[in-house]
Parts: C-alpha cells; structure tokens; sequence
C-alpha cells in the first residue's frame, strides 16, 4: 500500500495540517481502515476525554498477570485490568487483533481502558 502525506484543515480552530505518512501507515498496521483526524493535533491534545465507546484492538492478553493493552484507534496503545473486561472468560475471548468496544477513563496512573468488550 502507498501513502501520502495530506494537507488537512482542522474543523475546531481552521489551522491547516498535514496527516502524515507515518500515522497513515499507523493506522492500517494496527489493522484500522485509515481515516484521516478531524482535528489538528493542538486541538485533539487539548480536548477533554469524551465519554462514549471506543473501537480498539487487542494487542494482547495475559491471563496469569491479568491485564493486557488495547491498540487504540490512533495507533496508541492502552493498559487495560482484566477486571475491566466485560466477559466470562478473557483468556478464551481476548486474542492478538480482537476487535472491542471500550471506554476511556484518566486515573491518577494514566489512561486505562474500562467497559472493554468485544465487537460483535
Ligand atoms: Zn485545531
């Protein structure tokens, strides 16, 4: 697959952008289809965390330590506890490029995924 660097205009402040290569290739590595940001990165910096589900991949799982991490749709990757998965058995459900639905939560130690389950 080929990229190319996109010039963007932020819908919040007007500010032009480019969405680079690099997030492209990003994106469609942690197996999302590649769609370009809404807004420029000092906008999505500043915003508030929306409440609301999320899609997100697994990148993995353990069981015996009890969490793993979600991809996030930017490519990010996110701390998730087994205890915040909504499901019997998520050493059965939850493997490498699960799909899931999860909520963003701040906590003193960072952002971590609550309310993960899976997709379908
Ligand atoms: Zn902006």
């Amino acid at each position: 697959m080929s990229f190319q660097d996109q010039m963007l205009i932020c819908e919040k402040c007007g500010k032009k952008f480019v969405f680079r290569v690099e997030d492209q290739r990003r994106q469609a590595e942690s197996g999302f289809e590649i769609k370009p940001p809404r807004e420029c990165p000092d906008c999505q910096a500043s915003k508030e965390v929306e409440p609301g589900l999320r899609e997100g991949i697994i990148k993995w799982y353990r069981d015996e330590k009890h969490f793993g991490f979600v991809i996030q749709r930017d490519g990010s990757e996110i701390f998730f506890h087994r205890s915040n998965f909504l499901g019997e058995e998520p050493a059965e459900a939850l493997h490498e490029g699960t799909p899931v639905w999860y909520e963003l939560e701040v906590t003193d130690r960072g952002p971590m995924a609550v309310n993960v389950h899976l997709k379908e």
